[in-house]
């Protein structure tokens, strides 16, 4: 299993110099297991992946189960700038979220809706399915199986752990600590995983002092949910638009006191989970 990192930042995009190590787009995370293509949300990351997987398959149709965590901006807004969603008709997108705010369908029509986009959706020839996924397993193709829960988050995000005969991969993004339920299911999720992607997006002074209530975690909690789940290495990831390359290098440094198995999101970056691992 291969997992690329094409956004690994919160909340908006940040192209500014000092942010470009680690990368300016929001959330978007690429796995390919044998010959599927799954990818976790769509921030503004999922526009290069467009751009990335039309030039690889020259002209041959691309097909990838796509996972939304929740409709935040940072979650959705490649969406209308991926371009294998417009001209192959041969192209098959199976979009997989939670109905419990609303259908993807409907904001994804919402998004592209007058005065806010040019075209709409009726745009997009490539074929397009969309699953309500709740808590609960589902069997992908070929030995691949996913487990979501719910994590803390305004409005909901879920969280996703996808087991395969060659690891498992959990993207636990936008999630705040200290709510019992949600605590537990981050720890469940992250159970003896291969890697687990977290959200890190604040300091946790920065949390204490005024982020309460904003829906996101710390690197510090981080360390503890990667160390009382077991799993065996840590992304940190949706990087605070406000924090520079420079700060980014701090927390890695600081959380490998903690636990060695740590990096940071950084776009382009690649992780490889094999069995042998
Ligand atoms: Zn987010
Ligand atoms: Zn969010």
């Amino acid at each position: 299993m291969r997992v690329k990192f094409w956004g690994v930042r919160g909340s908006t995009p940040t192209p500014q110099a000092g942010n470009l190590r680690y990368g300016g787009n929001t959330s978007c995370v690429e796995v390919r297991f044998g010959d599927n293509l799954y990818i976790f949300d769509c921030g503004t990351g999922f526009r290069t992946l467009g751009q990335q997987l039309e030039s690889e398959a020259g002209g041959k149709p691309i097909s990838a189960h796509i996972f939304v965590s929740h409709f935040h901006w940072d979650h959705i807004q490649g969406i209308p700038f991926f371009r294998p969603l417009y001209e192959n008709s041969q192209n098959q997108f199976v979009f997989h979220s939670s109905k419990r705010t609303r259908s993807l369908e409907r904001v994804m029509e919402e998004q592209m809706s007058s005065p806010y986009f040019p075209v709409d959706t009726s745009e997009m020839k490539a074929g397009r399915n969309f699953y309500d996924i709740e808590e609960g397993r589902t069997q992908l193709d070929d030995h691949a199986r996913m487990q979501t829960l719910w994590l803390n988050h305004p409005q909901g995000c879920m969280g996703f752990r996808l087991e395969t005969r060659e690891g498992v991969l959990v993207y636990a993004t936008d999630n705040e600590p200290g709510d019992e339920v949600f605590d537990k299911n981050v720890r469940k999720l992250a159970e003896g995983a291969d890697v687990l992607i977290y959200d890190a997006q604040y300091l946790p002074e920065e949390y204490e002092a005024r982020k309460r209530g904003w829906g996101h975690s710390h690197w510090r909690e981080a360390i503890k949910v990667v160390m009382e789940s077991g799993a065996k290495e840590l992304v940190l990831f949706h990087h605070d638009p406000d924090h520079d390359d420079r700060l980014i290098d701090k927390v890695v440094e600081d959380a490998r006191n903690y636990y060695p198995r740590v990096r940071a999101a950084a776009e382009g970056m690649e992780v490889r989970i094999s069995a042998a691992r």
